[in-house]
């Protein structure tokens, strides 16, 4: 029972140099952010020690007895924070979550209708060298070529003309919310059923600043990593018995063996501190940062410097910079931000003239910086370092500079070292 210092000072050393980095950098990769000190202490837990293949009380199983505590608890608080009438929190990732999902609504060959992966879809949502491109009759929709959003009388068509099993509404890369009334009404003019993946804005649903899928879905699923800031993991809602049921069957054992409890445990807790006025108030921060964040990214001097946004602006946690005309590119614009502190990732933008390991966009999102404790006044600084390293006209040492005194004004897990 060694310290792990003392058992692998190389993985002890990992731990460390990552704890520096997410320290000293400004962390915007849309998709990440900081899980409290109660989600770390689950997930470091005894809890992982235990074996519960099954559901609460119904376990494969012996001494279940407190996991089960865990799991009631993660169901109960993901079905009262999202208003639905069950919840399976055993996936253990928005992958298998999905995985799930689909082999609960869909039967191999099945055609499925989701958002074109390079229009802001996800892998989960029919690529080709992922399950569900394997699985399924993939068909897909895209935004529109002229303002970048999704038309809902293009989905409309597409679904008329293919008659899908399955609708999919969600996305990894689109800066707007979604019509679920919308593509409820489509599905149920074609018979399908409607998923829908929030996986990317979920905590700006739980704070009922964002619309819900929820009430339109047969079925939504989620990651509990984004926006929502608590462990790796994923989990599915719905409001039909027969579908919980079949999810049910589909998560354990159909995709999964035992589930990950120490991560069920810290689910429960992302859960309930979600439902607190502090959460709502950190996806408030969040959307407005990244609304300033695209506001210095659509000024004349961004656009005469070839940087712009994707539909002119936000609505969510995120901002897709269109790099179309800029000479910078996706991996250059990445690699100019990483130098002076900053992380996020390249995104290809629809319709992409550049290849998809270069791409022409950028994805940048707020809600790790908004956890670090972010306001307007930080935001507006980030925003404006942001767009001069992209518009190539502030000095690098400068940039910098600003950035770890930023990064230094909000300590990120003071005092861990000592937890
Ligand atoms: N669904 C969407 C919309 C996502 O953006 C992601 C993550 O990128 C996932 C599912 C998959 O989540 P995970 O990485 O936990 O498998």
């Amino acid at each position: 029972n060694e310290p792990l210092e003392v058992v692998d000072p190389e993985i002890a050393a990992v731990l460390r140099d990552e704890l520096n980095r997410q320290r000293s950098t400004l962390e915007m990769i849309a998709s990440e952010n900081f899980v409290p000190r109660a989600v770390l202490e689950s997930q470091g837990s005894v809890l992982t020690n235990k074996y519960a293949e099954g559901y609460p009380g119904r376990r494969y199983y012996g001494g279940c007895e407190f996991v089960d505590v865990a799991e009631d608890l993660a169901r109960d608080r993901a079905k009262s924070l999202f208003g639905a009438k069950y919840a399976n929190v055993q996936p253990h990732s928005g992958a298998s979550a999905n995985a799930a999902v689909l082999s609960a609504i869909a039967e191999p060959g099945d055609t499925i209708l989701g958002l074109e992966l390079s229009h802001g879809g996800h892998l989960t949502h029919g690529m080709k060298l992922n399950f569900s491109g394997k699985l399924y009759n993939v068909v897909s929709y895209g935004v529109d070529p002229e303002t970048f959003l999704v038309d809902m009388d293009v989905v409309r068509q597409k679904a008329l003309e293919t008659k899908p099993k399955v609708i999919i509404a969600g996305w990894s890369a689109y800066p707007r919310t979604l019509d679920f009334a919308a593509f409820r009404a489509i599905a149920d003019e074609v018979g399908a059923t409607l998923w829908v993946d929030m996986a990317h804005f979920a905590g700006l649903v739980a704070a009922g600043i964002h619309p819900s899928p929820v009430p339109h879905a047969h079925v939504t699923s989620s990651t509990v990593h984004k926006t929502i800031g608590g462990p790796r993991s994923g989990f599915i809602l719905t409001n039909d018995l027969e579908i919980y049921k079949k999810l049910n069957s589909n998560v354990f054992p159909g995709q999964q063996g035992g589930p990950l409890m120490h991560v069920i445990a810290a689910k429960a807790t992302a859960f309930k501190l979600a439902a607190t006025d502090e959460f709502k108030e950190r996806q408030l921060r969040t959307v407005s940062g990244a609304k300033l964040l695209a506001d210095a990214l659509t000024t004349e001097a961004s656009r005469a410097a070839g940087v712009d946004v994707l539909t002119g602006g936000t609505d969510v946690h995120l901002v897709l910079a269109d790099l179309r005309n800029s000479p910078l590119d996706g991996q250059q614009a990445e690699d100019a931000l990483h130098a002076v502190g900053i992380t996020v990732n390249r995104n290809a933008v629809p319709f992409d003239p550049r290849p998809p390991m270069v791409t022409s966009g950028l994805r940048i999102g707020t809600p790790a910086l908004a956890t670090r404790g972010f306001g307007d006044a930080e935001f507006t600084e980030v925003a404006d370092i942001v767009a001069q390293t992209l518009q190539q006209s502030g000095d690098v040492d400068a940039l910098s500079a600003r950035v770890k005194a930023l990064a230094d004004a909000f300590p990120l897990y003071p005092g861990l070292e000592e937890w």
